[in-house]
């Protein structure tokens, strides 16, 4: 039998990095930059107006107050986006709004609320020191500065700076495209009416939003049944497009196994792994492309997503925390485990994440107990019995 690590080297593997490409802005969030960003101009990109009030030269208002305005001409009216050079001459005022380019020749701007907000003559209340509300070309960001480092992810706030700087492209780590195929003749679409023995798929849909989840972008190839043919002609079709394939079901030691039947030939390799739940598998390329074959029972697909596939999948999208987070937990009560496998417990990690439990048995078929799990318990191949209150090692499913 393969070790988990050893499953999780093969994987991790197969799956690589595609090359940088360029994408619109509005489609680049939760992307990892692939070089760094230098901006092309300077932000602000000229003086301008902090506030709404009045451009002056801050000599002409010394000593104005509530008993003495100062009385200046307003001279040129400014709103955001006026984009003719104006200047200002010594003895009047310009009425300027925020953001509007501050006027050569003026050394303040006096906010409204100080003034009486006369269109002709203004009449100023307030002295200002120079400088005052301006808002200088270059001091947030100046042209030529790095301001984004390669690796960082796209976030909503790195979009308003790019914008800012008006890039409309960035260059990132594409997602891994991946298709999802489920495969198993018993299987019918939800919304559908059931035969006696046919069940609903649930694996696709599953592993899909798990893939998305994990920052991929997701294919869902029809499902296939055991038939060998059906199977490669789907397999066929989707191949072409995919980074990954994800395939669940018809790996075990039964008959039928339409995906090891279908690909051992081809040199995918089916292995036993020394896990619980999950220990059919199988990994290798179909042409260049990478195929993972999980197991059929929901929990064990899920189970080897997590234990397999997030982290490379993560690492190859250039995207931080490709790892669960794991955390040492207190077991709240007492566990058996089975001699020579590495076991995954469904648990429930409390709100301070200091106690565990876990939560539902064991088997590979209880989809009930998994969809309210918040973590994995993962006990340790030589570990066949846990007592309550021992340490216990846990991926934290809430988070990452
Ligand atoms: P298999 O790995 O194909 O032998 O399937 C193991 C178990 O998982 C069987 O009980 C299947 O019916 C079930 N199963 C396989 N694929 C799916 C699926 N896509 N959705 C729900 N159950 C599945
Ligand atoms: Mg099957």
């Amino acid at each position: 039998m393969r070790s988990v690590d050893e499953h999780q080297r093969a994987v991790a593997g197969l799956i690589a990095r595609r090359e940088p490409v360029a994408v619109a802005i509005a489609d680049a969030l939760g992307l990892a930059l692939a070089e760094d960003v230098v901006a092309p101009l300077s932000l602000p990109g000229f003086d301008n107006s902090a506030m709404d009030g009045y451009a002056v030269v801050a000599e002409d208002i010394s000593g104005a107050c509530d008993q003495q305005p100062v009385m200046l001409p307003v001279a040129e009216d400014i709103p955001a986006g006026r984009t003719d050079p104006l200047t200002l001459k010594p003895g009047t005022a310009h009425r300027i709004m925020t953001g509007a380019p501050l006027p050569s020749g003026a050394t303040a701007v006096v906010p409204v609320e100080l003034t009486d907000g006369a269109t002709d003559t203004v009449a100023i209340r307030a002295t200002a020191t120079a400088g005052a509300h301006i808002r200088r070309a270059g001091e947030d960001v100046e042209a030529g500065t790095t301001v984004l480092r390669a690796g960082q992810v796209v976030t909503p706030a790195v979009l308003g700076l790019v914008a800012a700087l008006g890039l409309d492209e960035l260059k990132v780590v594409p997602r891994q495209r991946v298709v999802v195929m489920s495969t198993g003749s018993e299987l019918v679409a939800p919304g559908t009416p059931l035969k006696p023995g046919q069940i609903y798929e649930s694996n696709a849909v599953m592993l899909a939003a798990a893939a998305k989840d994990a920052g991929a972008q997701v294919t869902t190839a029809p499902m296939s049944s055991d038939d060998v043919d059906e199977f490669r002609a789907v397999l066929a079709r989707h191949a072409g497009e995919a980074d990954l394939i994800i395939t669940t079901g018809g790996v075990s030691a039964g008959a039928y196994e339409v995906v090891k039947d279908a690909l051992w030939a081809a040199g995918v390799e089916f292995v036993k792994v020394a896990m619980q739940p999950g220990m059919p598998q199988g990994a290798g390329r179909i042409g260049d492309t990478p195929i993972i074959t999980l197991p059929g029972n929901p929990v064990s697909a899920l189970v080897s997503f997590e234990v397999f596939i997030r982290a490379p999948l993560r690492e190859a999208m250039g995207l931080p925390q490709a790892q669960r987070p794991l955390l040492t937990a207190e077991l709240e009560e007492d566990l058996k485990s089975p001699r020579g496998k590495r076991q995954f417990r469904r648990g429930v990690l409390d709100a301070d994440k200091r106690a565990v439990s876990s939560y539902g048995p064991p088997a590979s078929h209880h989809l009930r107990w998994l969809a309210s799990a918040n973590c994995l318990l993962e006990i340790d191949e030589d570990v066949v019995e846990l007592t309550a209150g021992s340490p216990v090692r846990v991926w934290d499913l809430s988070s990452g």
